[in-house]
């Protein structure tokens, strides 16, 4: 039942039911009388007394601002993403890129100085605290070994006082000399990817030889938790391997010490097209005990889109002029839209260099500046629209096509995990009635992907 546009009443179970207004950012518990007195006050129709109380002291009278900004004007981004190669020292059986199936592509340092140039130029000149350079995706950065040292020296030495804040997303299967490196260097951490039981890992982690890689990636995490680094792991959960997933997050947070844990299942895309589906509902069942082991470590697991605490119109950083480049230099807004072969680069590829640094495509931009949830009829009347923001672009595009936007299985998962983290922070309110602290951050690297 939607009591209003942005209020709305969600089923539970005796009748009760969890009323949750995003944008007045509130949640509490009530019956179905209750409900249905709410309605009535917030619709304006009058009611009891004590009714109206409970509507002004859960702010739930009054219009909330909508939670929408749309960048303009010629883009000036303050942080790079660079896409270093397409090569890969693992052969993941789930790897949306495919990665070491086609002739791999490396980045040059001319490509990569043209965009750490631009960023720290705009950061200057908009007096931005910090310029940022992120190592991701199309195939592991750390193989473009040389690259990514010489070009971060680089960005630091040109930044002169301007601080730069440097990130990437890996595999873990490194050398000792590069988690040094990576410690002293990478100073907004590092996500990598392990998915718990090492039998669970090896058997879709293979190294380019077929053995398993759980030793190296727990190696790098061991290394990561005694220099009491700043890492970040995602699991990636295949049909097969949905009832390991409890014992695979107790796995990992009785051994290591990451900041997050991201658990996504495995989308069906590059080499992962056409196997089992794992957007069903025994995810659902497992992540519920996954999060319930997690929380015995203080842990509250993420799943992109269920992001409650956050208000938005952006999934991610697609409709907010990311600033990414592919090896050959061109710029994508797009993690999964790392090489010019991408079957959606025409959507995601918005600018190639040119005088100045680049030249943009402004039509193409603009188009993506206006993939914000409220262009989604279909999101419209979804109780965890401005928490989830749409979801993935690329993989809505992969999943419906070029089409309007009609769903997919993760819509259920999304508000099924929405809904367990509003009664949870409804428990730890006191059990009455939660109020948004704003307490979460969407990551700033990637939505969720197979990696
Ligand atoms: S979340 Fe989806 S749309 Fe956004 S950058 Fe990642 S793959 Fe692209
Ligand atoms: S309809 Fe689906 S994609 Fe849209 S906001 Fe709701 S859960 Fe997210």
């Amino acid at each position: 039942m939607n009591a209003t546009s942005d209020i709305f009443a969600i089923p539970l179970e005796d009748e009760a039911y969890l009323v949750y207004a995003p944008l007045h950012g509130v949640a509490f518990a009530a019956k179905k009388g209750l409900v249905a007195a709410l309605s009535e006050v917030v619709s304006g129709e009058g009611g009891d007394e004590s009714v109206v109380a409970l509507a002004r002291e859960a702010i739930l009278l009054g219009q909330p601002r909508l939670p929408i900004t749309q960048k303009r004007g010629s883009p000036s981004p303050t942080e790079v993403t660079l896409f270093l190669t397409t090569a890969c020292n693992l052969r993941c059986t789930y790897c949306y890129a495919s990665a070491g199936d086609s002739p791999a592509t490396y980045m040059t340092m001319d490509v990569a100085k043209r965009g750490i140039d631009f960023v720290i130029g705009n950061a200057r000149r908009e007096g931005a605290p910090f310029a940022g350079v992120n190592y991701h995706g199309g195939g592991e950065p750390s193989v473009h070994w040389n690259l990514m040292t010489e070009s971060l020296a680089y960005a630091r030495k040109r930044a002169g006082d301007l601080k730069v804040i440097a990130a990437a997303a890996g595999n873990g299967v490194f050398t000792d000399r590069q988690i040094d490196w990576m410690i002293a260097n990478l100073n907004g951490g590092m996500s990598l990817s392990f998915d718990g039981l090492p039998e669970a890992h090896d058997k879709h982690r293979p190294t380019i030889r077929g053995t398993g890689s759980s030793d190296r990636v727990m190696h790098t995490m061991s290394r990561f938790t005694d220099a009491g680094y700043h890492y970040a792991v995602r699991v990636t959960v295949t049909a097969e391997q949905i009832p390991l997933l409890p014992d695979s997050i107790e796995f990992i947070l009785s051994r290591f010490t990451p900041m997050r844990v991201q658990v996504e299942p495995a989308y069906q895309l590059g080499r992962h097209e056409g196997r089992a589906d794992a957007e069903t509902e025994e995810f659902i069942t497992a992540y519920r005990e996954a999060q319930s082991r997690a929380a015995r470590f203080g842990h509250e697991l993420v799943y992109s889109a269920a992001r409650v605490g956050t208000l938005t119109n952006h999934f991610c950083g697609v409709t907010q002029d990311n600033f990414c480049l592919s090896p050959s230099g061109n710029v994508s807004a797009c993690f999964e839209a790392f090489s010019e072969e991408n079957p959606f680069a025409d959507v995601f590829f918005y600018g190639s260099p040119g005088p100045g640094g680049y030249t943009f495509d402004m039509d193409a931009l603009d188009r993506l500046r206006g993939l914000g949830v409220e262009h989604r009829p279909f999101c419209n009347g979804c109780f965890a629209k401005w928490n989830c923001a749409g979801d993935c672009y690329h993989k809505s595009l992969a999943t419906n096509g070029r089409g309007e936007f009609a769903g997919s299985q993760r819509c259920h998962i999304t508000r099924e995990l929405v809904k367990d983290q509003l009664l949870t922070r409804i428990a730890e309110s006191g059990g009455l009635i939660w109020r948004d602290g704003q307490e979460r951050k969407p990551c700033a690297i990637h939505g969720g992907k197979n990696e």
